[in-house]
């Protein structure tokens, strides 16, 4: 079902243009062409989409891929802090080199880029509006994408000025940042290797509807997108893609058969000792659109009850940890689990009690009641983040 009018100045849409779902310059690979009219593209992506994802260029500039370029020259710059003689410093930051540091050069009075500078971590500018608005708009595009009536989600949408004179939108829908609220989305999310990966869930949840935006698996928010759904509406959908870094086939050096296990097992595909071989499975693998499911599965060691790293915590943990493992999988009697994904990020178990509860209720109550925890969690998540980037960036 086509849209035939632009969402934005209601014009005939008579020229198609490609509108990203998820900002192409964070690798979304999801596109739409009857959301809006080019003029309207261009108004978004100039003064919404290029601002929003500045705030990602650590990211980007770590895994070069996203840029579809291999010249580091093109990678963005980006700020971050540098350690020099025990000292930490604000810094530009290109390629995973300092390229100026004006504290560091007015103190040295010298050419600080034969200096040993060490990168400290990277910085994510969070607390404004541009953020907000770059994620509300990502949530706004899928619900259109997924044919969801422009009219249930109007509310939230100004526009100021019409045609080709429009100076300004905006998109006022309330956000719940995440925050795991069962044992099992704690260790998914900090007791796992970093597994950079984009997803998307919009769903109804009584006259409600949400879009679970999760960008880098990092930047995870709930966008109430209405909560005027007709009574009876039932909307679920779910888009996940990995960020990998997909090395060049003449990347590829296989000098033993650990090598090729390890390239298999990174890229989902059948290990070969021969080099060409390998880079057309992976070629052909279908990477960047992995299901939900094989991100996330019981058989996982981190969710086994037999993982160590459990052992750390006591035994109320262990029996949410049992309740949400119901909550997300069943299992049949020959021992398949099946990943119950329309519950993911939607319900979770009752603090006490075996009943599934809204996930961003049990958020609201949980830091209505500990503001803590919401700010515990996102430091522990850009603290796994910015490791993993720095990981990358010393290679
Ligand atoms: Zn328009």
């Amino acid at each position: 079902m086509a849209r035939k009018n632009c969402v934005y100045c209601n014009k005939e849409i008579t020229t198609p243009s490609r509108e990203h779902v998820i900002q192409n310059a964070l690798g979304g690979l999801y596109e739409s062409e009857d959301i809006c009219c080019p003029e309207c593209n261009n108004y978004v992506s100039r003064h919404i989409d290029a601002p929003f994802t500045k705030i990602f260029n650590p990211i980007v500039g770590a895994i070069g891929n996203m840029t579809k370029t291999h010249n580091k020259n093109s990678l963005p710059p980006y700020s971050g802090k540098i350690k020099y003689d025990g000292q930490i410093y604000d810094a530009t930051i290109k390629a995973g080199k300092v390229t100026s540091c004006p504290a560091l050069s007015r103190k040295l009075r010298c050419d600080i880029s034969k200096l040993p500078l060490e990168i400290a971590s990277y910085d994510f500018d969070l607390d404004n509006t541009t953020f907000e608005t770059g994620l509300a708009k990502i949530a706004f595009n899928y619900a259109l994408a997924m044919n969801v009536d422009l009219k249930l989600l109007q509310h939230g949408l100004s526009v100021t000025g019409s045609g080709n004179n429009i100076s300004k939108i905006e998109y006022n829908y309330p956000l719940v940042p995440f925050c795991p609220m069962n044992p099992v989305d704690t260790i998914l999310e900090l007791g796992t290797p970093v597994e950079l990966f984009h997803n998307l869930i919009l769903f109804s949840q009584s006259n409600q509807l949400w879009c679970y935006v999760d960008l880098f698996n990092t930047f995870q928010y709930y966008v109430l997108l209405s909560d005027k759904m007709p009574a009876g509406t039932d909307v679920y959908h779910n888009y996940t893609q990995t960020l990998r870094k997909i090395p060049r086939p003449e990347d590829f050096e296989i000098f033993s058969p650990k090598d090729a296990m390890i390239y298999a097992q990174q890229y989902g595909v059948e290990p070969t000792m021969n080099p060409q071989e390998l880079a057309t499975r992976v070629k052909n693998a279908d990477l960047n659109k992995p299901a939900l499911e094989r991100l996330i599965s019981k058989k996982s060691e981190y969710l086994s009850p037999f993982n160590p790293a459990l052992g750390q915590y006591g035994p109320e943990f262990l029996i949410q940890m049992m309740r949400s493992l119901s909550c997300y999988f069943t299992t049949d009697e020959y021992d398949n689990e099946e990943f119950i994904k329309e519950n993911f990020r939607i319900w979770t178990p009752a603090p006490n009690g075996d009943v599934l509860i809204p996930y961003t209720d049990a958020i609201l109550q949980a830091t209505n009641a500990n503001q803590d925890i919401l700010k515990q969690y996102t430091t522990a998540k850009f603290n796994k983040l910015n490791a993993y980037l720095l990981g990358k960036t010393k290679r």
